[in-house]
């Protein structure tokens, strides 16, 4: 016996007949003498709706509304899936992030999981019933209702592995696995078997959607194996876990990309000491998370600041922004929102000198101009003009030699669920 948690996310459960299925995957499971916990995220593209909803009435909802919005989409779907297992014969119980006892910090939009008290769903297990978790959201102190952002649910399933030490989490999703690009972009990326935490994490960090970067963390952390895998078929998957000798350190294991990301520079800003830490300080009190920073330093004092940061925290950015030039008497603050970043991650990249030289050679080859350039151990990302993303994801995939023979046909997804898919920012 095993005590598993599965995760299944949006497209799974995006019709009645794939919530269904998901139940039917359930119940076999628990069958099969298994002891099942199923985090679920909202049915197809409701949480993008429900923002287009919640844009209808206010441009800039209040976050907290914003999260008690959000947070109804996975309580349909957990509705769902316990009615449906029911209807296959076999108990199930639905538990929100609330009755699941799962607390988190009060940053809305973006929420932290501070702890989880499982009690309720192990009570749940012992009375043999399959327990269906809601995904994506929790309460603060105050038992106030938050979302962890976008992608969330993934963390959740992550979390409560974690809390009830669980064999494996298995997060279902509407590929394969985890690819060496995403392959809906390079159509030759290939299934990767296994993958350390470590390259996963930093794929997830450079946009690899397929797992929310805070799972993996968790999962580093706890010491969770994930099992990505596709709710469509029963083919192994990827299994995230922790690095062993016998894995194969590849030179360049993938390539990521972000469109979600906005590029701002503050001009000719008075080059004294501090005025970083002014303008990254007042960023971090706004909880706007920053990527890659770069600072220009001009001849006559002053200097160009530029950074990354989500485009869905644009306008409190902005917000930031223009109290900083006032304060540090800048000259101006520039955004630039077509952007792409592109990186590639290997684990073998620490040992070998020339990777990132053959990446900007490939990018430069292919006529496409850098703006911004960040190094760490095991990843190197650069900023593009947004409209070249794709192009160079397939030149960069294709140099480092990661092109295989079979090529991703997409069967599953309908026009307009690839077109949210393709639209959804994290
Ligand atoms: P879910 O709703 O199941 O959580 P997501 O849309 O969040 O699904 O994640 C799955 C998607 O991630 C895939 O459909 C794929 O387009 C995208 N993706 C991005 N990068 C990768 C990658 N490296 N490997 C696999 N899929 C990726
Ligand atoms: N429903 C949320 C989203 O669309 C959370 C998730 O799917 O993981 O981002
Ligand atoms: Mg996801």
């Amino acid at each position: 016996m095993s005590l598993v948690v599965a995760k299944f996310g949006g497209t799974s459960v995006a019709t009645p007949e794939r919530v269904l299925s998901v139940a039917k995957r359930l119940v076999q499971r628990k069958r099969s003498g298994d002891k099942v916990v199923a985090v679920v995220s909202a049915m197809g593209k409701t949480t993008d709706d429900l923002i287009a909803l919640a844009n209808q009435v206010n441009t800039n909802p209040p976050a907290r509304e914003m999260d008690t919005l959000l947070s109804t989409g996975e309580l349909v779907s957990m509705a769902m899936v316990a009615m449906a297992i029911h209807s296959q014969g076999e108990e199930a119980i639905s538990l929100s992030g609330r009755q699941v006892g799962l607390v988190t910090n009060d940053v809305h939009g973006k929420a932290k999981i501070r702890e989880i008290h499982a009690e309720r769903i192990k009570e749940a297990l012992e009375e043999d019933k399959i327990v269906i978790v809601a995904g994506f959201q929790g309460i603060d102190a105050n038992g106030d209702v938050t979302t962890l952002g976008r992608g969330g649910s993934d963390t959740t399933a992550v979390a409560i592995a974690a809390g009830i030490h669980a064999d494996v989490c298995e997060i279902y999703t509407d590929v394969d696995g985890v690819y060496s690009a995403d392959p809906r972009v390079a159509p030759k990326a290939q299934k990767i078997d296994v993958i350390s935490y470590e390259e996963m994490l930093e794929m997830a960090a450079a946009g690899a959607g397929v797992l929310h970067k805070r799972c993996v963390e968790f999962a580093r952390k706890y010491g969770v194996t994930i099992h990505c895998r596709s709710s469509f078929n029963d083919e192994p998957g990827t299994l995230v876990k922790e690095y062993e000798s016998h894995m194969e350190k590849a030179l360049v294991t993938g390539v990521a990309h972000d469109s979600s990301e906005a590029k701002f520079t503050i001009r000719d800003v008075p080059d004294t000491e501090g005025i970083a830490a002014t303008v990254f300080g007042a960023l971090a009190d706004a909880n706007i998370s920053v990527d890659m920073i770069i600072q220009n330093i001009s001849e006559d004092g002053h200097a160009d600041i530029s950074f990354t940061s989500p485009k869905a925290d644009i306008n409190r950015t902005r917000e930031v922004m223009e109290a900083i030039v006032e304060k540090t008497g800048a000259a101006e603050f520039v955004v630039a929102e077509d952007i792409a970043k592109v990186s590639i991650v290997g684990a073998g990249m620490k040992a070998a000198p020339g990777v990132a030289a053959k990446m900007f050679r490939t990018l430069a080859d292919a006529g496409i101009n850098l703006s911004l350039i960040t190094t760490s151990d095991i990843r190197t990302s650069v900023v593009i003009p947004g409209d070249k993303g794709p192009e160079a994801v397939r030149a960069l995939h294709t140099a480092f030699g990661l092109d295989g023979d079979d090529v991703f046909e997409e069967t599953q997804l309908s026009a307009e669920e690839l077109a949210a898919k393709m639209a959804k920012g994290r």
